[in-house]
């Protein structure tokens, strides 16, 4: 449930999206309509930038701002964004303010031409990287690590033939999640970090190629499905067809997708690595049903991400499935959060309760997550408040126990309920009959035993973590 005026939830940092039309046509809308498919991937800010690769090299139009991508964007914002190549972002920042500075895509000026460059995850070494530049005389426009990667690029395109090995050499300096997408003045070029952290797929609309963080963004334009970009993959897409570079590709072994992706952060109608979103989702709800039974009348789902969860929990227990909120999805970034003093509250504003469905029954109540434990708390409540009998809570993932470097924003381990407190303790915190989570080992087969990351969980991450919290650094 991503709730963007609710800090005590998990956020996705970005969306990306990138297109190269071959027939010439203008790509600002499909743009658009991309972004618009991946908005729940980042609410605070977005942005677009095209180029015409027939028009004079280095004459790119962007515009971004502060808000949600029909708040930023209107029909007279494309009437001036003519081009046949463009990309697309979506923000929620995990390091670097939130401003419109910092919005991307980053559009960067240099000798041999224009880069346009969106990121998708969190680098962390990006503070050695942009001393590297600052010691060489780079001067920052913004706070964050996209443009420390862009900066790298354009510097490592002075020594090489194409713009795709630039990429690639400055892919190799680069540690942490990346998924990129850049635009040359005649190449759109998809980039994943060696791990696949994050997730970046392929399409195609007749003489279009796209790149794109989720498929739903692809099915949403009409276009097909082609491929994953690989972990460790660049890809470079012009006239004359797609090129792959795999010399940053690790063994299958070694590779760590976020599985974050997979319990809540993407579209349950999008498919990452072959693995569909929302068959993981089911399948995590079977096994909690499997592992955590207990009797009651109806199974439900915190919206969004826990409904498909609580329909696998369902179909495993024979218990009936049934909806037992209703949210309002009008809440952009503008939106005034009720004071804490104030009677009304962010959760309910949010997401009330159908209490005809409730009333009298034991409820079992599926979500993706539970971070410092105020909103699950607020919602067995809301849940009791409205007749239910019982109320058992059942969580899609394993408790939280360690920060995430790699672009999602989980708090510090202080303000994480499960840190400091057993199972049973949380269970009285947050007001619940009982509590059941996913089990670790769980995770393998809710991915089809993809490689994935678990380092939120474990503390073992994929790669050795930095020894301070780096997050948000370049604001100090
Ligand atoms: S630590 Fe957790 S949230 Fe971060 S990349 Fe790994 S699985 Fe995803």
């Amino acid at each position: 449930m991503a709730l963007s005026m609710d800090s005590d939830r998990l956020h996705e940092e970005c969306g990306v999206f990138g297109i190269y039309d071959f027939d010439g046509n203008d790509v600002a809308s499909t743009i658009y309509y991309g972004l618009f498919a991946l908005q729940h991937r980042g609410q605070e800010s977005c942005g677009i930038a095209v180029s015409d690769t027939k028009g004079p090299k280095g004459k790119v139009i962007s515009q971004k701002g502060m808000g949600l991508v029909n708040e930023v964007f209107t029909q007279e914002s494309f009437e001036g964004m003519k081009g046949d190549i463009g990309v697309g972002h979506v923000r929620y920042s995990t390091a670097g303010a939130s401003t419109r500075e910092n919005a991307q895509p980053l559009v960067l000026n240099y000798v041999k031409g224009t880069l346009g460059l969106a990121h998708n995850g969190n680098l962390i070494n990006a503070n050695e990287l942009r001393e590297d530049l600052a010691y060489t005389g780079a001067i920052f426009q913004t706070t964050i690590d996209s443009e420390v990667i862009a900066y790298h690029i354009a510097r490592e395109r002075l020594n090489t033939h194409t713009v795709e090995d630039a990429v690639c050499r400055a892919a190799k300096k680069l540690k942490g999640a990346f998924s990129l997408v850049v635009m040359s003045p005649r190449k759109l070029i998809g980039a994943r970090d060696p791990f696949g952290f994050k997730p970046l797929c392929i399409g195609k609309r007749e003489n279009a190629y796209i790149l794109a963080s989720e498929t739903c963004a692809l099915e949403t334009i009409g276009a097909e499905f082609v491929r994953d970009v690989l972990p460790g993959e660049v890809v470079t897409i012009t006239p004359e067809g797609m090129k792959s570079d795999t010399s940053l590709c690790l063994p299958r072994e070694q590779e760590a997708r976020c599985i974050f992706e997979y319990i809540y952060f993407a579209r349950p109608d999008s498919r990452i690595d072959g693995v569909s979103v929302y068959a993981a989702r089911i399948r995590a709800g079977r096994f909690l049903a499997i592992d955590s039974p207990v009797e009651a009348d109806l199974v439900v789902g915190v919206p969004e991400s826990g409904n498909a969860a609580a329909l696998g929990y369902a179909m495993e227990s024979g218990i009936p499935y049934g909806n037992a909120f209703v949210k309002n999805g009008y809440v952009g970034r503008t939106f005034i959060k009720p004071k804490q003093s104030s009677r009304e509250s962010s959760v309910r504003i949010k997401l009330n309760v159908l209490s005809d469905a409730v009333r009298g029954k034991r409820v079992i109540m599926i979500d993706d997550s539970i971070v410092r434990g105020t909103t699950s708390g607020r919602i067995v409540r809301m849940l009791r408040e409205s007749g239910a009998a019982e109320v058992h809570v059942r969580i899609s993932s394993p408790p939280f126990l360690w920060p995430c470097y790699f672009g999602t924003d989980i708090p510090e381990q202080k303000q994480l309920i499960a840190c400091s407190r057993t199972v049973e303790e949380i269970r009285q915190v947050i007001g619940a009959d009982t509590l059941g989570y996913l089990k670790i080992d769980r995770l393998s087969e809710m991915s089809e035993g993809l490689p994935i990351c678990k380092g939120c969980f474990t503390g073992k991450y994929p790669m050795e973590p930095p020894a301070e919290d780096i997050r948000g650094d370049f604001e100090r």
